[in-house]
């Protein structure tokens, strides 16, 4: 029986409002999920959110509400990005749940051979909640460069996972590719960060420092600090440890994180596994950052994007298609209005949709709707294929687009039109139209497939015009019509 399949996504805090990463994460998933139901493949696909922390017992104290109230509003927000992107989850786990929360505790319990109470003191950031050693501190003169903070010198007992323990392996296991890091260039960044050995890693704090978290097992003075709790989303949600079909799932295939959680899932995460003796995920997929206009988003300059404002202005399927295919897969990526409303109306709007549009009226046209005979497909499917086993989506879409590009050439070469002028004096001219059109319905047909994983709606939208042998299309009816916000309509009258 070939396994069944797992994947997961980071779980966001709910405290701040979901941004073009979150939107990555669950859009990566998706395709992946999606890629693999198309081949039979049984796929569980894991989202959540992180509802611990002082920052959302903070954020709550100054709205009034407790904190359980405040993140059941918040958690929506997430929720709701990911239904419009389209996010075909199975899995929803949110770090409040009740059975989380109790597999936590007996996960703390089973880990007890590698914890131990000791004090600390270091450099610690409240935005990222974790701390950071003086080397660290003295790069940065002090302040967090993602949150803009001075660092707190911070002292305190706390538990610590004994991640030092499990170096070794750990460093066998990337090396020999049992746990892959994709792409090897992180992985190389990883175990290069590495290289002295794993740190302890700090797993509680005193009740008195964080009132909003998992309570430890046996020592009513502490409370679970993020990772432990936060990491464990992937196996609780699955049913770990009491609900054995877990085991159907785990090993995951693939985890998808963005680059600034890399060391904590690499390092932590793969630590507190071989703690629980449960086997490490098979691959974690790095993204990288979405830059704006070449500079980092950052609320405070106020260049954020807002993933809702592109996909309520222009669809969900070019959304998909920006972030699938200008942002690529495995690297940073950048996006401006520009450059997106130039994909969404040349790329989507005149090569795709027009080429759609035409084929579908020509058919109405010159054959009363009628399709004929479609021959399959013609594209090589091989290089699509290894971009989405590679987990570069971006590679893949750039392959539907060169069957795109042919198909266009093709007609603007054969002018169908043409042909249909001279059925009046050639006997063969009407076959040789229906061949060519019929040429058109099938490329069209292979581009549907290819595009259902990434652009689901369009592809649906595609089977439905030329899957039932008649073309029903309502005149005037086009994909992607084109939307000028950002950029000038060229059609404008000048001076207008
Ligand atoms: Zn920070």
């Amino acid at each position: 029986m070939r396994k069944k399949l797992y994947i997961t996504t980071a779980i966001p805090y709910v405290n701040g409002t979901p941004h073009i990463g979150n939107a990555l994460d669950y859009m990566l998933a998706d395709i992946w999920t999606r890629y693999q139901k198309m081949s039979g493949r049984d796929v569980r696909f894991q989202v959540g959110t992180d509802e611990h922390g002082n920052k959302i017992a903070a954020k709550a104290a100054e709205l009034g509400l407790d904190p359980k109230t405040y993140t059941d509003q918040t958690y929506k927000n997430f929720e709701l990005l990911m239904q419009k992107l389209g996010a075909q989850y199975t899995d929803f786990v949110r770090t409040t749940d009740m059975h989380h929360m109790a597999a936590v505790q007996y996960i703390w319990k089973k880990l007890q051979p590698y914890i131990y109470k000791g004090s600390y003191e270091g450099w610690y950031c409240q935005g990222c909640e974790a701390f950071y050693s003086d080397k660290d501190a003295t790069a940065n003169n002090g302040i967090c460069p993602d949150h803009n903070q001075p660092y707190q010198r911070v002292s305190e007992e706390n538990y610590y996972l004994k991640a030092s323990a499990f170096t070794d392996r750990l460093r066998e296991a990337l090396e020999s590719g049992k746990m892959q890091i994709v792409p090897e260039f992180r992985k190389k960044e990883f175990l290069e960060l590495m290289k002295d050995g794993l740190q302890d890693v700090s797993i509680s704090r005193p009740r008195r420092s964080l009132s909003w978290g998992v309570p430890v097992p046996d020592d009513p003075e502490q409370v679970m600090y993020v990772w432990l709790d936060a990491l464990s989303n992937y196996l609780t949600v699955i049913g770990y440890p009491d609900n054995e079909t877990w085991r159907e799932y785990w090993p995951a295939d693939v985890q998808v994180i963005g680059k600034d959680i890399l060391r904590f899932h690499a390092g932590i995460w793969p630590a507190m596994l071989m703690g629980l003796d449960v086997p490490l995920p098979k691959k974690l997929l790095v993204h990288g950052f979405v830059h704006v206009g070449g500079a980092k988003m950052s609320k405070t300059v106020g260049n954020v994007v807002d993933p809702n404002e592109i996909i309520d202005t222009y669809g969900v399927d070019a959304f998909r298609y920006f972030f699938t295919r200008h942002i690529p897969t495995q690297d940073d990526g950048d996006f401006t209005w520009e450059k997106f409303e130039n994909a969404y109306n040349n790329e989507l709007g005149s090569d795709f949709g027009n080429l759609v549009q035409r084929v579908a009226s020509m058919i109405t046209r010159y054959q009363s709707g009628v399709i004929g005979d479609v021959p399959q497909g013609e594209h090589d499917m091989q290089p699509y294929r290894e971009a989405m086993e590679s987990l570069h989506f971006n590679q893949a879409i750039d392959e539907v687009w060169v069957t795109i590009r042919s198909l266009n050439q093709y007609i603007e070469h054969v002018k169908p039109w043409e042909i249909a002028k001279r059925r009046e004096t050639d006997p063969e001219a009407a076959a040789h139209l229906a061949e060519v059109l019929g040429h058109a319905v099938g490329s069209l047909l292979q581009v549907s497939d290819l595009l259902s994983p990434i652009m689901p709606g369009t592809a649906e939208k595609i089977q439905a015009l030329f899957g039932s042998g008649i073309v029903t299309q309502e005149p005037g009816a086009v994909l992607f019509p084109r939307i000028y916000v950002h950029t000038p309509d060229p059609r404008a009258p000048k001076g207008a």
